[in-house]
């Protein structure tokens, strides 16, 4: 994707507020070319004041008295709509359409247009955009403010850009455990169950299977692997203490040698 060329439209915006919200979810989508035609209120101080270290986009902002001037150089341009109205349009959603917005975006302008508060995109509006998209929502319901659905659309964007591949790691993800972990797994927890007495009556081969089932579906890394593995063994263990039959030097396969 190429972000200079995802411009956001905000056609006859009545509450500064709002424009404030729609530049701060820019920011955080990665967008950056913002156009307003004629603003009820346009304060830049104001608006950086809400949307914080967004001076960027406020002060590269261009203006215009018309939605034809704004879209003019863009030879893509969306209209949004949270009503479906009668006549017949290339209606997407924000999902559908974001590989093409992408994809369009990498050769030429596209614009993104959003609608007044009060009354969204007038029918004349919608005409001159070559589609629109809608932002599913429950019906009876069906109006987001203007700044959520420019976060919703721009996130959708984002998302079409490419997976963000800086998602947080949790500190102890260790890589997906391998065969041989996952059957050291499922050998101790059926070394612990049958120390329980687990299988008194049932298939110890049924429980397994459902047992195998389960945590392979879970795809253990190798630190939970460890952990369930480390659970069959003390439990095994416990046992045998309290029967005080134990002697578990004597346990060759029964080691665990990650014993937390
Ligand atoms: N009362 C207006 C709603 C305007 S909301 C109406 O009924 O049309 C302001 C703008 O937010 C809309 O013009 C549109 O650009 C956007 N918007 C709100 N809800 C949306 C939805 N569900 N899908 C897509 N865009 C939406």
């Amino acid at each position: 994707m190429k972000p200079e060329n995802v411009t956001i439209v905000l056609d006859e915006p009545r509450n500064l507020v709002n424009i404030a919200a729609v530049v701060r979810a820019m920011k955080n989508m990665g967008l950056c070319k913002l156009r307003v035609v004629n603003p009820a209120e346009w304060d830049p101080w104001r608006i950086t004041g809400i949307a914080h270290r967004c001076n960027d986009i406020v002060d590269d902002t261009e203006h215009f008295l018309s939605l034809e001037e704004a879209v003019a150089d863009c030879t893509l341009v969306l209209g949004t709509s949270a009503r479906s109205r009668t006549a017949q349009r290339n209606y997407g959603t924000a999902r559908a359409w974001g590989p093409h917005i992408v994809a369009r975006s990498l050769e030429s302008r596209v614009a993104i247009v959003f609608g007044r508060e009060d009354r969204g995109l007038s029918n004349e509006a919608l005409d001159r955009c070559d589609g629109v998209i809608v932002i599913p929502t429950d019906p009876r319901y069906s109006s987001l403010n203007l700044a959520q659905a420019c976060l919703v659309v721009a996130y959708e964007v984002f998302l079409a850009g490419g997976d963000p591949d800086d998602l947080p790691v949790g500190k102890r993800s260790q890589g997906p455990a391998d065969r041989a972990r996952m059957e050291e797994m499922f050998s101790a927890l059926e070394e612990g169950l049958h120390a329980l007495d687990f299988f008194r009556a049932r298939s110890p081969e049924a429980v397994m299977r459902t047992l195998r089932t389960l945590l392979s579906r879970a795809e253990p890394d190798l630190h939970e692997a460890g952990i369930v593995r480390s659970m069959g063994y003390a439990m095994r263990n416990r046992v045998r203490r309290l029967v005080g039959s134990v002697d578990t030097g004597t346990e060759g396969s029964g080691q665990d040698p990650a014993a937390e």
